[in-house]
């Protein structure tokens, strides 16, 4: 069996066996989650700019229930422009913060017909000045909303970065150049995607799940966290396709056996079948 890569040698690794065992990573992460995508719900590019605003130290979860209703009653750059501040504040607040997201939400209407004829920019450059939106926002709405690759570097994305050993930076703009090197632009979108996925379900900033994880033979950072195969198990946490158990599907590559006695575990503590949302 081939010895684990531990930090230390892929220290020494050369810029061309790094760039392969980023992309094995990669391809392995893309197998784990395919459907991995935006989690937010959105139908244009300004609902997607305002729930990627709202979604600041809350869940995708929680900022879908709020903005079902309010993409109902706020539809373009003015309704957020000439918004009534209290309604607003209602409105989302359950997603927190919500006296300084009300405050950005209505700036970016102001900013958007000010300066973009009311329509959403589709250059990281312009959206870069809008209130409210650093270069993280901005990715995720040029990845997904106009189809432009972009690196996303969230938490997860750059504790993970760093694990894989593919940096050592922690400013998030070095993070995406030094990770932008290892893939070719078009993977850029899918890659920050499946990486924050695996940050969310399995490799978790405190007690990552090593032993249920697909990539821990590439990994430097394997054992980090815990490797015994079933307790680890009981760390994932994750929501999984809806008709995973359907189709078959076992997160993380798991053994179907180690999955088998996790879905059973879990059912026994819900009282019904498992594989609902759990972040
Ligand atoms: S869970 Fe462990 S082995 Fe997997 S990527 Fe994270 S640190 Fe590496």
């Amino acid at each position: 069996m081939a010895a684990r890569l531990t930090a230390e040698t892929v220290r020494d690794e050369s810029p061309v066996a790094r760039t392969r065992r980023a992309r094995r990573i990669y391809r392995e992460l893309v197998e784990t989650y395919p459907y991995a995508a935006a989690e937010l719900t959105f139908s244009s590019p300004l609902e997607l700019l305002v729930a990627t605003i709202l979604s600041a130290q809350s869940t995708d979860v929680g900022v879908n229930k709020v903005t079902a209703v309010l993409f109902q009653r706020y539809r373009t750059a003015e309704d957020y422009a000439t918004a009534d501040r209290t309604e607003l504040e209602e409105l989302v607040r359950p997603t927190g913060f919500f006296r300084a997201k009300t405050d950005a939400l209505i700036k970016l209407g102001v900013a958007l017909q000010e300066h973009f004829d009311g329509e959403v920019p589709g250059r990281l450059e312009d959206l870069v000045t809008l209130p409210g939106v650093g270069r993280k926002t901005a990715h995720v709405v040029l990845g997904n909303a106009f189809g432009r690759p972009g690196i996303t570097v969230d938490t997860h994305f750059g504790r993970l970065a760093r694990r894989f050993g593919w940096t050592d930076e922690t400013d998030p703009v070095k993070v995406e150049h030094a990770v932008g090197a290892l893939f070719p632009r078009k993977d850029w979108t899918m890659l920050s995607h499946v990486v924050i996925f695996h940050g969310r379900r399995t490799c978790h900033a405190r007690k990552p799940a090593c032993g249920a994880c697909p990539i821990a033979r590439l990994c430097p950072a394997y054992g980090e966290g815990e490797t015994d195969p079933v307790k680890a198990a009981r760390l994932l946490k994750y929501e999984l396709a809806p008709d995973a158990r359907e189709r078959g599907i076992t997160p993380n590559g798991m053994a179907t056996a180690t999955y088998a006695a996790w879905l059973a575990e879990q059912d026994a503590v819900a009282g019904g079948p498992a594989g609902g949302a759990a972040r």
